[in-house]
């Protein structure tokens, strides 16, 4: 339309000067320009909506799997730094094929037909000549758009990969710094970045080359329209329509030519937005098809009798289906209000067995049944996991929200941290950093307790929570959590290879390769 009328005006103003008021025509030129602008801005906001929609969207299932799979298979679904990468960037470059890609799609099919048939009107030559240019670009993108792909998706696997070397090395900065291994670890980060530095130039040349190529032809393609249509006007051509054509119908076509081409480049622009998000949703798509948890639920289990907290029958489970069992026909049954020891060596199950109590596994064979107490647990491993934020954060985690600080401070006093410790100078608001920094490995395992005495679970799993200690806290944490546990009828599984440690357990079960190899009282 707004081709039409200033082709219009030119024309009027040229052929027939002050027959008629350019006025009207330059008005429906204004209208021409406002309802353009106000539908791409339509579009734009149209696209954005549904990228943030779909990444909402996607973030929510992501998070849902991550729940539904569990701590334990989720430790084995790649670093904790890749996850992060993925939840970040990649979902947002899936943003791209919808707020840009999919627009510019519709647009590069719909407006060069439309133009077209337009310029079919005034011009049948000129229209053969956009309509013959045109399909050269889709062949010449596709043929960049086949390696363009394969480019993305190794620039996305090598950030994950940076991702989760980047976490690694700065976690563990002490370590490098005390083994004088830093110069090292900063060679190889800046290495690992070199390297993701390559291949991101690589993915943009890639870009610059398709929008290059998608210029050149359209810019040849003008070019054409232009000569037909400025020796059409000399006289110099006499066939076809050529003979025919009048100041309006030449720059009618001539104005067009760019117009059909502006799609097609947009179009041509926004296909590494596709690559990178098909790229993207390859990497995210095998942890949103996760199959579910090989069997449902455990079962509850009925207050009978012989009261039972916790039941295993036959149990079976294989992380790998065609490995060896990590549990084996295990049968177990435990009361309300006993200790247990889990013995046995290194690899035997102690762990898949406490991870299976917890949930956070699901038998391959047999079955599991837990009271209704035994689901709400307290769990503690070899290192306390502690978050990044004050102390009071940490304690309240898992506690009733209406716990104040006095039952902190107790809860602490219990587990033999004392609040006005000189190490903890802002008491409660003592920070406490990543990776529990700011706490010794004791302290840390005592928050973790005071946390378990918060949280007024029935059922306390207890993965090694000593053997990273020196034997003095050790034998002080271990007491204290025995006499807790007493008094409050807490039942506790504790898995450990220390005779110190299961010599004060009224009960040991010993595993080996995932067996039962003997269950007695002491
Ligand atoms: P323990 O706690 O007694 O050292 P685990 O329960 O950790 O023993 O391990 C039992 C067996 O299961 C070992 O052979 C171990 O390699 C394997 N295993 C443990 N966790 C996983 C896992 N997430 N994925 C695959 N195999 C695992």
């Amino acid at each position: 339309m707004l081709a039409g009328t200033i082709a219009w005006i030119v024309h009027q103003a040229v052929f027939e000067p002050g027959t008629a008021s350019a006025w009207p025509w330059l008005g429906l030129a204004f209208l021409a320009v406002i309802t353009r602008h106000g539908l791409q801005a339509l579009r734009d906001w149209a696209g954005q909506q549904l990228a943030f929609r779909v990444r909402g969207d996607l973030r929510e299932r992501m998070v849902a799997t991550a729940a539904r799979i569990g701590p334990v298979h989720l430790a084995h679904r790649g670093h904790s730094g890749a996850w992060a990468s993925r939840y970040q960037e990649q979902v947002d470059a899936l943003g791209g094929y919808y707020a840009r890609y999919l627009p510019a799609l519709g647009l590069a099919l719909a407006v060069p037909l439309v133009l077209l048939a337009a310029a079919f009107t005034q011009d049948w030559v000129a229209a053969l000549l956009l309509l013959f240019s045109a399909p050269l670009i889709p062949v010449f993108m596709a043929l960049i758009g086949m390696g363009s792909q394969q480019i993305h998706e190794a620039q996305q696997d090598r950030q994950n990969r940076l991702a989760g070397h980047f976490l690694d090395r700065v976690r563990n900065l002490d370590l490098l710094r005390r083994s004088l291994a830093l110069d090292a670890a900063t060679d190889e980060v800046a290495e690992a970045a070199q390297g993701y530095r390559r291949l991101s130039m690589r993915v943009l040349r890639v870009a610059f080359l398709s929008s290059a190529v998608m210029e050149f032809f359209s810019a040849v393609a003008i070019g054409l329209v232009a000569i037909y249509v400025g020796f059409a006007l000399l006289g110099f051509l006499d066939f076809g329509p050529a003979g025919q054509m009048t100041l309006f119908s030449g720059l009618f076509v001539l104005l067009l030519a760019p117009e059909y081409f502006q799609p097609l480049r947009q179009f041509a622009q926004s296909y590494h937005d596709r690559a990178s998000a098909v790229a993207a949703a390859e990497a995210l798509a095998p942890l949103l098809r996760e199959p579910p948890l090989p069997q449902s639920e455990p079962e509850p289990l009925p207050a009978g009798a012989a009261p039972t907290l916790l039941r295993l029958e036959r149990v079976s489970l294989h992380y790998d289906p065609d490995g060896p069992p990590a549990l084996d026909d295990l049968t177990l049954s435990v009361a309300p209000g006993e200790d247990i020891a889990i013995v046995g060596p290194s690899g035997s199950g102690k762990s898949t067995l406490l991870a299976l109590c917890a949930g956070f596994i699901r038998p391959s064979a047999g079955s599991l049944a837990l009271a209704e107490p035994a689901r709400h647990f307290a769990w503690m491993g070899q290192r306390a996991h502690l978050f990044h934020g004050n102390l009071r954060d940490n304690l309240l985690l898992g506690a009733p929200p209406e716990t104040g600080d006095r039952e902190l401070i107790a809860a602490l006093g219990a587990a033999g941290l004392r609040v006005d410790d000189p190490t903890l100078p802002k008491g409660l608001d003592t920070p406490i950093g990543e990776g529990n920094r700011g706490l010794s490995g004791g302290q840390a395992q005592r928050v973790a307790l005071a946390r378990a005495l918060l949280s007024d679970s029935r059922l306390w799993l207890l993965d090694e929570p000593t053997s990273a200690l020196d034997p003095e806290t050790e034998n002080d944490l271990l007491s204290r959590v025995l006499e807790h546990a007493r008094q409050r009828g807490v039942t506790i599984l504790l898995a450990t290879h220390h005779a110190a440690v299961y010599g004060r357990m009224r009960r040991v079960v010993r595993l080996d390769q995932g067996r039962l190899r003997e269950d007695g009282d002491v």
